[in-house]
């Protein structure tokens, strides 16, 4: 039983989900939060990678679930880990080290067509990233006229001290904004007029993202070296993570699909023949012989029609129909052939009548009203009348 759902909200999932669950919701969520695309939203980035940073560990879901966030904190397990670092965790970002030798990832989601994944297809992305200014080659102005930040005394950080209180001072520091945090600067003649000192410029680029055959949800496709580029770093990279839309028909399941098909009462009992539109248009005809009875929820497969193996696309997996079965409606046959109906099906059970047995009315359920008649019988706790009455009402309607 679980005491606190709270980071199970943030994460927009069930007490109960797998962990494949928890680390899909995050990654949807993370992507759309990251300070990068929504930096009014840092709080909430943060409270997604608390719940993720929890959800994901099955020693600290555990103590969740028994004790609620108060046993995590308590428990020493809150994590010190930033929002930052569980992303780059996650995505694959490299950690403290590698951005201090390297230019800033990109991370990116794709959403796709189980249509793109069974057929493979090429997209075409098109994404801002920082580049070296040609004009001044990264140097942010002309050579030898760079002079240290006289704001920040080439440190690159503003320090300022606060009184807050008879005797307290508060020191805070910040990137120094007449720099840009670089210590040095060009005075105006001598910055470069089109990255404007800054030494990169926005650019956009276009990449072509090749989706093969079989690939899955949340899959990352890795362009190394395209992210953004810094003076006297390497690249970044460009990391494309795909993102399975819902199918209206299919769902997949590793490498079968999976589909409900609807067939009525007589074709359960008789057989039948049906089309199936495939992935790639094709039209398959299936069918159930004469003898053969379809039962509700009865599996059946088509081998070789699921989903292409990545990597190998020649092989596939199975197509898995799953069969609901339409029955009649009432009174569908007029009351007097019942009984030529009967003749054709398997013989009934038939009962022993015995005098201690009550009869009673088989009624429709219907949760709501009865939720409504608890209600009111807590309300009117001492007048029975009312409640008799109303589950007087309930089985009359039938
Ligand atoms: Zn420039
Ligand atoms: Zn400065």
């Amino acid at each position: 039983m679980v005491r606190e759902t709270g980071y199970y909200d943030q994460l927009g999932v069930k007490p109960d989900a797998s962990l494949d669950e928890i680390k899909k919701a995050y990654r949807k969520l993370a992507l759309k939060y990251h300070p990068d695309k929504n930096p009014n939203e840092g709080e909430k980035f943060k409270l997604i990678s608390q719940a993720y940073d929890v959800l994901s560990d099955a020693k600290k879901r555990e103590l969740y679930d028994q004790g609620g966030e108060q046993a995590i904190k308590e428990g020493g397990m809150a994590g010190g880990d930033s929002p930052m670092d569980i992303f780059n965790m996650f995505f694959g970002g490299g950690g403290r080290m590698q951005r201090e030798r390297k230019g800033k990832n990109l991370v990116h989601q794709l959403g796709v067509t189980l249509e793109e994944l069974y057929n493979g297809s090429t997209r075409k992305l098109a994404l801002q990233k920082n580049v070296i200014c040609q004009k001044c080659d990264g140097y942010g102005g002309k050579k030898g006229t760079v002079e240290k930040c006289s704001s920040c005394k080439g440190s690159g950080v503003q320090v300022r001290v606060q009184q807050i209180g008879p005797g307290m001072i508060q020191q805070t520091q910040s990137m120094c904004s007449d720099c840009s945090g670089q210590g040095e600067r060009f005075s105006a003649k001598d910055r470069c007029k089109t990255c404007n000192g800054r030494k990169v410029e926005r650019k956009k680029k276009i990449l072509e993202v090749h989706i093969d055959k079989g690939m899955k949800d949340g899959q990352k496709i890795t362009f190394n070296g395209e992210g953004d580029q810094e003076p006297g770093l390497e690249p970044g990279d460009v990391t494309i993570i795909l993102d399975l839309k819902e199918h209206p028909v299919f769902q997949r399941k590793d490498n079968n699909l999976l589909m409900k098909m609807k067939i009525r009462l007589v074709e359960a009992l008789c057989g039948f023949k049906k089309t199936i539109s495939t992935l790639d248009n094709r039209s398959l005809l299936i069918h159930s012989p004469p003898g053969q009875v379809i039962k509700p929820n009865d599996l059946k497969c088509v081998h070789n029609e699921g989903m292409p193996v990545y990597r190998e696309p020649f092989e596939k997996g199975l197509l898995i129909i799953r069969f609901e079965i339409e029955f009649p409606d009432d009174h569908w046959l007029p009351e007097h052939m019942l009984p030529d109906l009967e003749r054709l099906l398997p013989v009934r059970e038939h009962i022993m009548l015995t005098d201690d047995m009550e009869e009673v009315d088989l009624c429709q359920v219907d949760f709501e009203s009865q939720q409504r008649r608890n209600h009111s019988a807590e309300a009117y706790h001492e007048d029975d009348e009312e409640e008799r009455r109303q589950t007087g009402v309930q089985c009359q309607t039938q």
